[in-house]
């Protein structure tokens, strides 16, 4: 079954913090203001607050993808 996840391209992202901002309750924060995306497939309740982050991002740097299970430690 595939797999629904939030992703943080490390390298686009500005730190900047729009993205916690605008989903405090999924997305974290570590010491140097870069964020901590959740480590496990999406619910279908922090979907919502997931796109709603990946709409602010003015970087880019955050998708929320769907994966096969299988390849899933490929990516
Ligand atoms: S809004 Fe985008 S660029 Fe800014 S901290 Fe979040 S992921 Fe990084």
């Amino acid at each position: 079954m595939p797999e629904t996840v939030l992703t943080v391209d490390r390298v686009a992202c500005a730190g900047h913090g729009l993205c916690y901002g605008a989903a405090p309750d999924l997305i974290d924060c570590d010491d140097q203001g870069d964020p901590i995306v959740p480590d496990h497939s999406l619910s279908s309740d922090e979907l919502g607050p997931a796109n709603e982050a990946v709409s602010m991002c003015p970087e880019r740097a955050l998708a929320v993808q769907t994966i096969p299970t299988a390849h899933k430690d490929q990516t």
